[in-house]
């Protein structure tokens, strides 16, 4: 395991910039293994180590792994234009982590929202081969039958596609509620099918990537949490 000077341990771990970091160890505010360290440059293996900044305790993390249960009317983006931005309702170290969402939900969607500061398992997660399946719930604005799923499940042609694009599963929960799962993530792509079989979605939810369901992780809107290894394991 690398050894590391204590104001790049905190830098890594979003606490600002090398000089701001190095001015919080010189005030005195991090301490490790409860001894206040005020000289940036000694050195630590930080895994497994207790640090407490501005006397609050901090897990060290490599890399973040986290769920957000995203609330309508925040924007994926990281330049939002019209609505807050989903880096707001995270902690402000994770935005100096450049933590990114792994694909985006539209500003109005709800739901599993994974994110990262990890480039590498951003890139694996969103490869189009990868033919992950996301579970969504969509409020249709008209009462459908069974033949809403079949179209869905047959395929529907979008505009901009060269081949009719059909649902992996589709069931309805109830005359105005349609599961839906999908192995790729196009553009508007549950809003885009529901108008092209017919329908309208008037609100829609991301329930599940692979097989890590939202109700597991009992999250309310706007909550997130540290992902662990056997939930990474279970996104396929
Ligand atoms: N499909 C959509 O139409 N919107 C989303 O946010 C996700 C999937």
């Amino acid at each position: 395991m690398k050894t590391l000077s204590l104001d790049r341990i905190l830098q890594s771990q979003g606490f600002g910039t090398r000089k701001g970091c190095r001015a919080l160890i010189e005030g005195g505010e991090v301490a490790v293994d409860g001894t206040v360290v005020t000289r940036w440059q000694t050195e630590f293996q930080p895994e497994g180590l207790a640090f407490t900044v501005f006397g609050e305790p901090w897990a060290y993390r490599a890399h973040l792994y986290l769920a957000l249960n995203k609330p309508p009317g925040y924007e994926c983006s990281r330049k939002p234009s019209h609505h807050p931005g989903i880096h707001t309702l995270l902690p402000e170290q994770f935005t100096w982590r450049e933590v990114q969402p792994v694909g985006r939900l539209d500003h109005d969607t709800t739901g599993l929202l994974l994110l990262s500061d990890d480039g590498d398992f951003i890139h694996a997660q969103s490869h189009p081969k990868r033919h992950q399946p996301k579970v969504y719930q969509a409020t249709l604005a008209h009462p459908a039958d069974a033949g809403l799923v079949q179209q869905l499940l047959d395929g529907v042609q979008l505009i901009d596609e060269k081949a009719p694009i059909a649902a992996l599963a589709a069931s309805l929960l109830d005359p105005l509620t349609i599961e839906i799962a999908l192995d790729q993530g196009k553009y508007h792509q549950v809003k885009r099918m529901l108008a092209a079989a017919g329908n309208h979605c008037a609100a829609l939810t991301r329930t599940r990537i692979g097989q890590l369901s939202l109700a597991e992780l009992e999250l309310a809107e706007g909550q997130w949490c540290h992902l662990d290894q056997a939930q990474l394991a279970r996104l396929g």
